[in-house]
């Protein structure tokens, strides 16, 4: 929190300079934050739009790795950043159940932002180790119902995607695990595909290419249709959990009092990046879809972003389980 008055006093003469800024901008490199871990999916999202939108900006975007906290330490660090367009923040439907999840933090999880636009909607995959004894999704169940705590599940801590999909996972079940909390699913892939942990609930981006592989075994999608990169996976309704349904959104975002010829700049080519054939091609193979145009927006974005706001409050409220 007093981080604002010392960006409000920054923004005053940026905003002045605007138009000649933007002209200029960027004139070294960009700094996208990923707010886990590297080898997960928002890392796999950031590093793919982070090369496409390079050359339609004429500069280099960096991928860092500011992992931890679920999500929240990454996210401050961009808040409380220059506004000046050289620090950006790629992160996921964490941002919209942070603000309620958490109730103490060290920035504001809301107006510490500007929005940029959208970047995907991707689903997620309830995966196991390959050596599970359960080969279905019902089969699953019963072994959760069977061992209950005995079994591992990983996350990417209180706030990530994961987190949420597990908790859906066992209030649908009715059986609590124990939960196994990773700086982001990339590392927690690694114990998966190892047979450390037993249980993971990930994004396609994450989860594809192993679940194709044979190294992880998969027992449904969590979304409402199946998704052509894995045709054979049913759907967690088909597969009898008829409720269970959840997909993760990703939105690109820049400290608060980032001047608006800046953010639209960003957004310009966050638009071009989603049109790339190589974007397209490696998200189609990892199970999703870029988001059209007019949703990779700063408005429609900052929209989707306050009403998930409010989707989500309730649900976590009901639910009692906060971070701290
Ligand atoms: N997929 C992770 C999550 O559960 C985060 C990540 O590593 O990208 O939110």
């Amino acid at each position: 929190m007093t981080q604002l008055p010392r960006r409000a006093v920054l923004a005053a003469p940026a905003a002045l300079a605007a138009p000649a800024l933007a002209q200029a901008y960027p004139t070294r490199p960009i700094t996208m934050v990923v707010p886990f871990a590297a080898g997960g999916p928002t890392d796999t999202v950031a590093r793919l739009l982070a090369q496409a939108m390079g050359p339609d900006l004429g500069g280099t975007i960096v991928v860092e790795n500011v992992a931890g906290a679920g999500g929240t330490l990454g996210a401050q660090r961009v808040a409380q950043a220059r506004p000046d367009g050289y620090t950006i923040l790629c992160h996921h439907i964490g941002m919209a159940t942070i603000p309620t999840l958490y109730r103490r933090l060290a920035y504001d999880p809301v107006n510490g932002f500007a929005t940029i636009g959208m970047i995907t909607e991707v689903p997620m995959t309830i995966v196991g180790r390959r050596t599970l004894e359960a080969n279905t999704l019902a089969e699953l169940v019963a072994l959760v119902r069977q061992r209950g705590e005995r079994l591992n599940y990983a996350n990417a801590g209180i706030g990530a995607a994961s987190h949420l999909c597990g908790l859906l996972f066992m209030s649908a079940v009715g059986t609590a695990m124990t939960t196994v909390p990773y700086r982001g699913t990339g590392p927690a892939m690694n114990d998966l595909v190892a047979g450390t942990v037993d249980l993971m609930c990930d994004q396609t981006t994450n989860t594809a290419e192993q679940i194709r592989a044979g190294t992880i075994k998969a027992f449904a999608v969590t979304t409402r249709e199946r998704v052509p990169a894995l045709p054979e996976l049913p759907t967690a309704a088909e597969a009898g959990l008829p409720d269970f349904e959840i997909s993760v959104w990703h939105g690109l975002y820049a400290p608060r009092g980032t001047p608006e010829p800046i953010i639209n700049r960003l957004s310009q080519s966050l638009q071009v990046a989603l049109r790339s054939p190589v974007l397209v091609q490696r998200f189609a193979d990892l199970g999703t879809t870029p988001v059209p145009p007019e949703r990779a927006t700063p408005a429609y974005h900052q929209r989707f972003w306050q009403a998930d706001i409010a989707r989500w409050r309730p649900i976590i409220q009901a639910a009692g389980s906060f971070a701290d």
